[in-house]
């Protein structure tokens, strides 16, 4: 999907090309995957063989890449076990509404980009689990090879204190962990 080049992710992420050694400044292609920059950074689905754009992160190696909508309200990390983190930028506020918590996450299948399940590429029966005080909408049980899924999480702030939690993202193929942490306050 080709989305609007002034959408602020395609230039945060061009901008990281621009001073990542692997950026072929002859060509302006990547040295890495070999695709023409100024053109990958526009296609939402799109993410970097080495994981460093900011706003899509990769399971390593696994086929399955996360994307953050909103990088104002959350970063998103690798981590050195494979899993991922999703830290919230700000605190929330006790008992703030559920409704201002909203946080949209974006699972997207990339197994075709990987040789070893060239002819496995689908993933089904997807379903999420989590503690009780987030909740959990996704729009699809099962994504074909460069579709998405959107996941939207809202937290429940009636505790005070760090918000230190796991969604598993399970699949027929495989189980995903992303830490999500945050603070109420
Ligand atoms: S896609 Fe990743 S590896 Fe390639 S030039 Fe951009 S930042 Fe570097």
């Amino acid at each position: 999907m080709l989305t609007n080049a002034k959408d602020n992710f395609a230039k945060d992420r061009l901008k990281v090309c621009n001073k990542c050694p692997e950026k072929n400044k002859l060509t302006g292609t990547c040295n890495v995957c070999g695709c023409l920059l100024k053109a990958k950074v526009k296609v939402i689905e799109e993410y970097c063989p080495m994981n460093k754009w900011k706003d899509i992160k990769e399971f390593k190696d696994r086929g399955l890449a996360v994307k953050l909508h909103d990088t104002d309200i959350a970063t998103i990390e690798e981590n050195e076990n494979g899993s991922l983190t999703v830290s919230y930028k700000k605190p929330f506020k006790l008992n703030q509404k559920i409704s201002d918590t909203k946080l949209t996450l974006e699972f997207i299948n990339c197994r075709g980009d990987h040789e070893e399940f060239e002819y496995d590429t689908t993933l089904n029966n997807i379903r999420t689990s989590i503690c009780s005080c987030f909740s959990v909408v996704l729009d699809k049980t099962s994504l074909k090879e460069a579709e998405s899924a959107k996941l939207i999480l809202k937290y429940n702030t009636k505790l005070e204190g760090e918000i230190n939690k796991r969604l598993k993202i399970k699949t027929d193929k495989d189980i995903f962990v992303i830490a999500l942490k945050g603070e109420v306050k």
